[in-house]
């Protein structure tokens, strides 16, 4: 299995005073799990101060989105190179708050996630399927489509370091977390589209993390199943305690 990986998207939270002190809090905590990655996305005005934090560390950082271009007239955006700069390895991308309240498509992200890699940076492709879509049977095609097109333009050596997670739009800061099974059961389906894709070796070293509602208390059993290598964490990874309860309790 792969060594698990654990997110915590900070989302629009956090002062760059409260972030410093966040930072360390989950940088000298997690030192206690080292068996475990962890990654911190914190918002565009902390990562700097972050980043001075994490120095040295094994932590990644994560921005929470960007631009697919280097430079130019986008009023308001972040190019991948901005982040480089700023000491960012990772990038969340298609979050389902980008799609659903900011108008986020699939062409978008394909372009993102090309981009991201082009810079040195890791992409967290999101897919995840929203309540409607599930209750008429649509999950399998909306996370195909959209996992389809975040991979299209990304080569099998590439995506074998890439990450994806299935973060379920019912279940994101809802308190409904998906059941192991329905998280599994996902989780293996984008699996074997990877390897139709890029090829059964890539499909084994993709990171699959699942998002939505991620507690200490049911992190074990996600990261139980098979095809769950980690979790993409938002409302509980803005406390120390709760962040650090998931990771240590995703060693398995
Ligand atoms: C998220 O937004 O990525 C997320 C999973 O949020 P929460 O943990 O609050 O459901």
């Amino acid at each position: 299995m792969a060594r698990p990986f654990v997110v915590g998207n900070w989302k629009m939270h956090k002062t760059i005073a409260e972030a410093r002190a966040l930072a360390i809090a989950v940088r000298d905590g997690a030192r206690a799990f080292p068996e475990i990655d962890v990654a911190v996305a914190p918002p565009f005005t902390a990562l700097a101060a972050v980043a001075e934090v994490l120095k040295g560390s094994t932590i990644g950082l994560a921005a929470q989105t960007m631009h697919e271009a280097t430079h130019g007239a986008y009023t308001g955006e972040i190019a991948p190179t901005m982040l480089r700069d700023l000491g960012c390895t990772h990038v969340i991308l298609g979050h389902s708050e980008r799609r659903h309240l900011f108008g986020e498509t699939d062409i978008n992200v394909m372009k993102k996630a090309r981009a991201a890699l082009d810079h040195g940076l890791v992409p967290i492709l999101c897919v995840g399927e929203t309540l409607q879509e599930r209750e008429t049977s649509r999950t399998f095609d909306v996370v195909e489509r959209q996992a389809e097109h975040a991979l299209r333009h990304i080569t099998p050596q590439e995506a074998a370091g890439c990450v994806l997670a299935y973060e379920p739009v019912w279940a994101i800061g809802t308190g409904k977390t998906a059941s192991p099974a329905q998280a599994q059961e996902v989780h293996a389906f984008l699996r074997k589209l990877v390897a139709r894709s890029h090829g059964d070796s890539v499909a084994r070293s993709i990171r699959v993390l699942y998002g939505g509602s991620v507690k200490p208390d049911n992190a074990a059993s996600l990261i139980s199943e098979p095809d769950v290598d980690g979790s993409l964490v938002g409302g509980a990874c803005l406390e120390t305690g709760s962040f650090l309860g998931i990771v240590q309790a995703s060693r398995g």
